[in-house]
């Protein structure tokens, strides 16, 4: 398990509450607008954390902080994450973990043994244009299918997202989208953004002003969908 990165407060990547994020290198993914290429593409480069260094940390902060996003990068990749999510549960904190849904066994395990308290899964894009939006072939497919039927069991809160790139999402796009995954369950249409890091440096963003156009193509079917980070 490489620790890549720990941003040590955060009041934005895990909702209601006052998080550290950590952050893991390695994706089998390569989605084209993926803000964090380093730790995608080149994780040999990246900072690398102990764990120990990260558990001591930890324990300093509690009281202070009551939660930890793990990130990536695509973090089930990792073996031992398990052991490392009890570890944190141990020290009392609430975990949320990031991830695009291609490991639906460890999903299962750690939703089973209660070592996660929330999931953030990606939806990339509709099932045929996954390929395309996530940067390898269709392979993956059937376990991100497994990972949505998975969560949609409501067994730990969860929330779908889908980043929304111009190059890649159409209107269409996302009425397939919403008959996918249909239901009442969180659906956030997050903005894209230039990190100045970016798998492909040529991707363009959308005016802000049309973000509302691909809520409306959602809304009918998944109406606790909203937009994120549109601002
Ligand atoms: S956006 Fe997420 S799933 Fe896609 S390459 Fe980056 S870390 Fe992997």
């Amino acid at each position: 398990m490489i620790i890549s990165g720990v941003q040590k407060l955060t009041l934005l990547d895990y909702p209601g509450h006052t998080a550290c994020t950590v952050f893991f290198s390695g994706c089998n993914f390569r989605c084209p607008f993926c803000h964090n290429a380093i730790l995608v593409e080149r994780p040999n480069e990246t900072i690398r954390i102990p764990e120990e260094e990260f558990f001591s940390f930890l324990n300093k902060r509690k009281g202070l902080l009551d939660g930890v996003a793990i990130t990536g990068g695509e973090p089930t990749l990792n073996k031992d994450l398990p052991e490392f999510m009890s570890k944190i549960k141990e020290l009392g904190y609430a975990v949320k973990l990031d991830s695009n849904g291609t490991n639906p066994e460890m999903l299962k395990r750690i939703i089973d043994e209660k070592l996660v308290d929330y999931i953030a899964m990606d939806i990339k894009n509709s099932k045929e244009k996954y390929p395309i939006t996530s940067g390898v072939d269709e392979r993956f497919m059937p376990k991100v299918e497994e990972s949505v039927e998975l969560l949609m069991q409501g067994r730990v809160d969860f929330e779908f997202r889908t980043t929304i790139v111009k190059e890649f999402h159409t209107i269409e796009d996302m009425v397939k989208i919403s008959e996918w995954i249909k239901g009442d369950e969180k659906y956030f249409l997050q903005a894209f953004k230039d990190s100045g890091d970016l798998i492909n440096p040529d991707l363009q963003g959308i005016e802000y002003s049309e973000y509302e156009k691909y809520l409306q193509a959602v809304k009918p079917l998944l109406p606790n969908s909203a937009l994120r980070g549109v601002s």
